[in-house]
């Protein structure tokens, strides 16, 4: 694998991102080859470090990362999954440092039980995405999947609510974003907590 060095630390990204993947991994939530991790190494230009396509997420090394553009093509490393674009697009719209994206079962189970959305309220867990726990209703956004980044992207730009640094994509898994890594990792943990709740509930 060839690693451009002349970016800054693209394996140091790759040893944070195979690290947090090993942890998802142990939760189920990256079966098989599923889901991929991303941190902001540049702004302007926007560069991402990305886990490479098609390795088992509890397996990853710190060489197992590829750099990319925003628009998710690669600069350096290996084969981005082709979500890579999408990470990118959070990362650009938001002005998040790390995206994570991971197949959860609550995630897609909830998507089809709630195609418009998931509400939450009253649930002191959502401090853990910067909410006051009472008296605030926030909807978990549900977009339709799609094989075409772009179209994707527009779904998520166009459902996305600035309160929540999450969405669902029905039959499909869920996106999370955070400041960095740390806390992309802390926000998919509430989320997929809140989701789990509910999907208990009914
Ligand atoms: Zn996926």
């Amino acid at each position: 694998m060839t690693v451009d060095t002349s970016v800054p630390d693209l394996e140091g990204a790759g040893a944070v991102l195979a690290a947090e993947s090993a942890r998802f991994a142990s939760f189920g939530w990256m079966r098989g080859t599923s889901g991929n991790l991303s941190v902001v190494l540049s702004r302007d230009p926007l560069r991402l470090a990305v886990t490479a396509s098609g390795h088992d997420k509890g397996e990853l090394t710190p060489a197992d990362v590829v750099l990319v553009d925003g628009d998710g093509a690669a600069v350096a490393g290996g084969r981005p999954s082709a979500e890579a674009a999408l990470h990118a697009r959070v990362a650009a719209l938001t002005g998040a440092g790390a995206v994570v994206h991971v197949h959860t079962v609550a995630s897609v189970a909830m998507g089809r039980r709630e195609p418009g959305g998931i509400a939450f309220r009253d649930l002191e867990m959502l401090k853990g995405v910067g909410l006051p726990a009472h008296d605030v209703e926030v909807t978990l956004p549900v977009i339709a999947n799609s094989q075409d980044m772009k179209v994707l992207g527009d779904r998520l730009e166009e459902a996305r609510d600035p309160r929540m640094p999450a969405v669902v994509v029905a039959g499909h898994g869920l996106y999370v974003w955070g400041e960095n890594p740390r806390q992309a990792r802390h926000h998919t943990e509430v989320v997929e907590w809140l989701l789990e709740l509910e999907l208990t509930q009914r």
